[in-house]
């Protein structure tokens, strides 16, 4: 795939709908389709992450291929339409908070500006508002008496490839932040319905790598960066003989041993990376002077949850890792 320059970028952001240039589309929503260009997408997930995935128990990310946002054709199953409508049925009946955020949007606009993706591009359908109505009109013209009857009228649309081409697009351009319920005054969270976005492209095989790598690492070796047991334990080695050589204090951290009161889990990053290196010696010498009967796993060696970026199913199962 394409790697896009710079200027190209300069000019994406000056030539299309933006909060700087004050840009707005010249059509509604429903009428401006998505466009995929180098460097306003994130790249599908990798063959081999999505075909080990998918054998995993308790979890289904089928369709795995290499594929293109870019390209015309997806490369979907036959039935991609009536997978996802019943993927949606099944999700309104499992979780009544979908079902209300569907249902109870005023239009208010009080979560407009507290999207970071929106204030960043100036793109309406980047609006938690807007994102969730890419949801709710297919929900609207599938499962509303209203939106059966009068269709675009009264706000619902069919699903389309086009409209599941807008799904991919805006729902990997939130980060579940849920700033944006905070000022709603219905408490819609539009996270959650990002969620639900993202689990109903996984069903037809629209992921990217950025998510699924990590979440195909932590389900491995427990961490998202894959990192073996062996070398976990030995990084936390090294960042106790640091804190010796800087302080005198000898720190002796016990790794997987039943009976701890405290089992102890962190973001890898704190172990592996800088400044969370830093907090990690921190707390190592916290605990020693605290007398803290504490152990770490070398097998739920990952605080970060990437199962949330992806599915309710996949952030059970690496939530479970910490009782094995
Ligand atoms: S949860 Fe998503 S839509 Fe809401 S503010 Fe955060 S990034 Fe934006
Ligand atoms: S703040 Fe809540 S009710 Fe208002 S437009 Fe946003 S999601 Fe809808």
């Amino acid at each position: 795939m394409a790697v896009i320059t710079k200027d190209e970028l300069s000019k994406n952001v000056a030539e299309e709908p933006s909060m700087m240039t004050g840009s707005t589309p010249p059509k509604g929503w429903m009428e401006t389709p998505v466009k995929f260009k180098p460097g306003n997408y994130a790249y599908p997930t990798k063959v081999d992450k999505l075909e080990y995935l998918n054998s995993q128990q308790g979890v289904s990310f089928p369709n795995a291929r290499v594929w293109n946002p870019e390209d015309e054709d997806w490369k979907l199953p036959a039935n991609w339409k009536e997978i996802i409508i019943n993927g949606l049925a099944d999700r309104l009946d499992r979780f009544r908070s979908l079902k209300i955020f569907m249902d109870c949007c005023v239009r208010c606009g009080a979560c407009a500006d507290k999207c970071h993706f929106f204030l960043g591009t100036g793109d309406p359908k980047n609006m938690p508002v807007l994102r969730a109505e890419l949801l709710r009109s297919v929900y609207r013209k599938e499962f509303t008496l209203a939106g059966k009857l009068l269709g675009k009228m009264a706000g619902g649309r069919e699903m389309t490839a086009g409209v599941l081409k807008e799904w991919f697009m805006y729902a990997y351009q939130c980060t579940e932040c849920r700033r944006c319920s905070v000022f709603c005054p219905y408490g819609i969270d539009t996270a959650e319905i990002t969620m639900m976005l993202r689990e109903l492209l996984h069903m037809v095989g629209c992921g990217i790598n950025w998510a699924m790598e990590p979440v195909s690492n932590s389900n491995r070796t427990g961490n998202h960066m894959g990192l073996t047991p062996q070398a976990f334990k030995g990084n936390v080695d090294f960042l106790c003989e640091d804190v010796e050589s800087l302080t005198g204090v000898k720190v002796n951290p016990t790794f997987n041993r039943k009976g701890a009161e405290v089992l102890f889990i962190t973001p890898s990053a704190d172990v592996f990376a800088e400044p969370g290196l830093f907090t990690c010696m921190g707390y190592l010498l916290l605990f020693e002077a605290i007398g803290l009967d504490y152990t770490w796993s070398t097998y739920a060696s990952e605080g970060g949850n990437f199962g949330l970026f992806t599915s309710n199913e996949m952030m059970k199962k690496l939530n479970a890792k910490m009782y094995a």
